[in-house]
């Protein structure tokens, strides 16, 4: 048994349902309750998956209190009758379920207040609570969470839907944990530096030959997607909370000038976030024109709430008849340059600028595949451009990758360009 009583308490993570055996749902669960665990300072240790199936869970269950301190369960304790992770765990322990009768009206009010009429009857499984277990009142669903405690060890019952799950850890089983383990608890401390236009060995280099390979507590990760190489700066085992935001700040200082012009945020934003900040800090609007990339620049500006306040609007001027009948691109432009080319990203920005009267616009076009690719022009050829009141600015990649992820390169490229545009402007 691994740290029953001193270091920093363990976890063991047990997710619960045939859909994550099947590959049908992604257990986003386990993940997400990694990283939250980690930041209040408890050590996962191991995770386990099992289906609907009673004896599983018991024996899942049974491992994991032997495991770890903390055991936390998902999924299964809706109403319907493959949902049996709590009768199943208190089975295992030998609790005894009772009717909550408060709980009982509550569900019942629930029911009424969003005029589904009477509960019905299957519902009654999910007020009945474990002799002795701490309840916890469930703010965006029916099934309340549940801590028990076998043998002092804590089981942590909680919905499996997403959103459930995190209504319940935060801040109810957080604080929890946080009373249970005070002193032990060795939180892990993030920053996050995300970048976006350098590969990563590109970017290990840099950062290998100016900062030195000893700073202190403080351990570098690259984390590669699509749009970008995020570097996530841990210290581990520092308990006093500014004394871990010196370690942070100081590397953060050393990597700054290092990675400066690709690093677009502290922090976990997205990209369309910080130029929508720098759109509306310039007082500047901002329009679209996209091919290949069919409105991916424009959903990503429009994640962000209140990008209404500098986003004017956007075309996806796909076919060639588009770009000229609803941006003005000069057809012979299109027919002498071909429809990717420099010339018709440079004229679908200035035009894009001027259809929707707005300060900057960037414009996209390319061949996302699989089919179109010529010898000069491959698959994952991408022009972008911004155009601005003084002038255009493009640029050209050959992404690679399948359809969706040189669109996602593309957008994510284009939003580049625009933000060190932005970043240039006082
Ligand atoms: P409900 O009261 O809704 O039945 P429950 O506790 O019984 O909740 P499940 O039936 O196991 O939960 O799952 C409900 C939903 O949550 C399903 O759509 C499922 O795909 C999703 N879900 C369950 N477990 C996970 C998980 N580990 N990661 C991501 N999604 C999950
Ligand atoms: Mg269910």
């Amino acid at each position: 048994m691994k740290g029953a009583s001193s270091g920093a308490p363990t976890v063991e993570i047990v997710t619960v349902g045939d859909e994550l055996l099947l590959g049908e749902t992604v257990d986003t669960n386990a993940a997400w309750l990694g990283r939250r665990l980690a930041e209040y300072g408890l050590v996962v240790v191991r995770r386990a998956s099992v289906g609907d199936d009673r004896a599983e869970i018991q024996a899942a269950v049974g491992a994991a209190v032997a495991a770890a301190d903390v055991v936390i369960v998902t999924g299964g304790l809706g109403p319907t009758p493959d949902d049996m992770t709590k009768e199943a765990v208190c089975a295992r322990f030998g609790l005894a379920l009772t009717m909550d009768e408060s709980l009982l009206a509550g569900l019942r009010e629930r029911f009424r207040r969003r005029g589904y009429g009477e509960m019905p009857e299957t519902n009654r499984r999910q007020a009945e609570v474990p002799e002795s277990a701490r309840v916890l009142p469930n703010p965006v669903g029916t099934a309340p969470g549940l801590v028990l405690e076998p043998d002092g060890r804590a089981v942590i019952l909680l919905p499996g839907v997403p959103r459930e799950l995190r209504g319940l850890m935060e801040p109810q089983v957080r604080d929890y944990l946080r009373g249970r383990f005070r002193e032990r608890l060795a939180p892990v401390h993030h920053r996050l530096l995300r970048t976006t236009g350098l590969a990563e060995s590109a970017l290990a280099d840099r950062i290998a030959a100016a900062i030195p390979r000893e700073v202190g507590p403080v351990a570098l990760a690259f984390l590669p997607d699509l749009t970008g190489v995020d570097l996530r700066l841990t210290v581990r085992g520092v308990t006093d909370p500014a004394e871990a935001t010196e370690h942070l700040d100081r590397v953060a200082r050393l990597l700054t000038p290092v990675v400066g012009s690709y690093c677009y945020a502290e922090g976990d934003q997205d990209l369309s976030a910080v130029v929508g900040e720098l759109l509306r800090a310039r007082g500047m609007t901002l329009a679209a024109a996209e091919s290949c990339t069919g409105g991916l620049i424009a959903k990503r500006i429009t994640d962000i709430p209140g990008s209404s306040d500098y986003f004017m609007g956007g075309v996806v001027a796909y076919a060639n008849e588009v770009k000229v009948t609803e941006l003005g691109v000069d057809p012979s432009l299109i027919a002498s340059a071909g429809a990717v080319s420099e010339e018709v990203a440079r004229a679908m920005a200035s035009a894009a600028r001027r259809r929707f009267g707005a300060d900057m616009a960037v414009a996209v076009t390319g061949i996302a595949g699989p089919g179109g690719g010529t010898r000069d022009k491959p698959v994952g050829t991408v022009w972008y451009a911004v155009a601005t009141g003084e002038s255009v600015t493009a640029r050209h990649e050959r992404f690679l990758g399948d359809r969706e992820e040189i669109r996602i390169r593309a957008a994510q490229a284009a939003l580049a360009l625009l933000w060190l545009n932005l970043r240039e402007r006082r």
